[in-house]
């Protein structure tokens, strides 16, 4: 059934469209007629009737082709009929027209043959036509029920019309974003994977040291002596446990965007002086030097000092574990271009190029240090980021192996 509701608004508007054409037309003939075959005002009459009421029928035949074409399933067969009833309109209109000019049969007759011949050509066109399009609109259709099924790298080749290239081009572009997105939802998604498992990992560790522990001194099986080295070493195991738990929610709260600075105006000079002299020690136990200075003058600005001190630490921290006795650390912070720059820079181990682009993600553990004695868990650089961005700031890193590393970042002064 056709939904004549529906097609209503089409309907009217072609109507309406088809009613101005046959009006102009047939005026701006008679017009013609006049000027140019100078015909007497009585055959203008017939004309003007005559050219109206053609139009008429024709206008008719082409909105009830517009109706029942939609109950054509397929796009040729729609392009077929409207060249057909195209050729249809133009020859019932020319032998009509042919009959009242009193042509003669054998006229009318090369007339049709002459008629058929050009229909036959329009709709052998029709079919050419939609044949092509309907490759271009087939290879579409291919190409997204790929996509369904799940291959994201498919893609169509722009041709044909203008619009169906361009048609081509949107579904090509489509096609890549969803690829990206997918493998990006791949990449979080083991990314996921990989946090669970170092998390995971990170704390059946000291997990299972405490338990030989704890199991040893309520059996009995530790003596005095080593009950009270056990118990250090249980205090230590927790102590890093909280450390890794309290870094994991810094971590998660930086990363969901809920962490909250509190900014205060104060002096980066004075935090830069309070946290080596906290650090001197851990320095001096592998006969460091640890050294600090500022150029020029750093004004008080806003900033949250309490992270910005964890920026500080994490960094001096490291410069520290990875250098070894003796070595030299040396802390430069300077004011240029709105921004106060800090470089922590020292003579240790060094980082290596591949480990260099990793080592700000969480729980990447560079090369030498995946062993636990040796290094922390992994998260301290990934914090440290997170709080300098948070600033507003950024943070990067330069070294060389075997001669040492550079840390470098920014904070605006606001
Ligand atoms: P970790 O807890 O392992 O120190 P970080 O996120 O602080 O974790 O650092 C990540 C990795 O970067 C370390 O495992 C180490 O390999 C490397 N690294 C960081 N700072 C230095 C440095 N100053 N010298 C050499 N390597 C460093």
């Amino acid at each position: 059934m056709i939904n004549i509701r529906k097609l209503q608004p089409v309907l009217l508007k072609t109507g309406g469209r088809a009613l101005v054409v046959v009006l102009g037309g047939a005026i701006s003939a008679v017009g013609l007629a006049a000027v140019w075959l100078k015909a007497p005002a009585d055959d203008l009459g017939k004309l003007f009737l005559y050219l109206i009421t053609s139009g008429a029928v024709s206008a008719t035949l082409i909105i009830l082709w517009i109706a029942y074409s939609q109950r054509l399933v397929s796009l040729r067969a729609q392009i077929t009929v409207a060249y057909l009833s195209g050729a249809v309109i133009t020859i019932v209109n020319i032998l009509v027209t042919g009959r009242l000019m009193f042509l003669s049969a054998h006229d009318q007759n090369l007339l049709m043959l002459l008629l058929l011949f050009s229909g036959g050509i329009a709709i052998f066109f029709g079919l050419f036509l939609s044949e092509q399009l309907n490759r271009q609109v087939r290879q579409l259709t291919q190409g997204a029920t790929e996509i369904a099924r799940g291959k994201l790298e498919t893609r169509v080749l722009p041709g044909g019309s203008y619009e169906l290239a361009q048609l081509a081009q949107a579904f090509n572009q489509m096609a890549v974003q969803l690829e990206t997105a997918f493998a990006t939802q791949r990449e979080m998604e083991q990314a996921r994977k990989e946090l669970v498992v170092a998390i995971s990992h990170d704390l059946r560790t000291p997990l299972a040291s405490l338990r030989l522990m704890t199991e040893a001194i309520t059996d009995g099986v530790a003596d005095e002596k080593q009950t009270a080295l056990f118990l250090e070493r249980m205090h230590g195991e927790v102590q890093y446990m909280t450390g890794l738990i309290e870094d994991l929610f810094e971590l998660s709260q930086l990363d969901s965007g809920a962490l909250k600075l509190t900014p205060e105006r104060a002096s980066l000079t004075d935090l830069i002086s309070d946290t080596l002299e906290s650090l001197k020690s851990q320095a001096g136990s592998k006969k460091q030097t640890l050294h600090g200075q500022i150029e020029g003058e750093i004004p008080e600005f806003s900033f949250d000092p309490r992270k910005i001190q964890r920026v500080l630490n994490n960094l001096l921290g490291n410069a520290i574990r990875y250098t070894p006795e003796k070595g030299i650390i040396n802390l430069t912070a300077r004011q240029q271009n709105g921004f106060v720059s800090v470089i922590i820079s020292d003579n240790g181990e060094g980082i290596s190029a591949a480990d260099l682009e990793q080592i700000f993600e969480p729980f990447y553990r560079g090369e030498r240090s995946r062993g636990r004695e040796s290094g922390g868990a992994g998260l301290g650089l990934a914090i440290a980021r997170g709080l300098v961005e948070a600033h507003g700031g950024h943070i990067n890193a330069q070294s060389q192996e075997g001669k040492g590393s550079t840390f470098t970042f920014e904070l605006p002064i606001k």
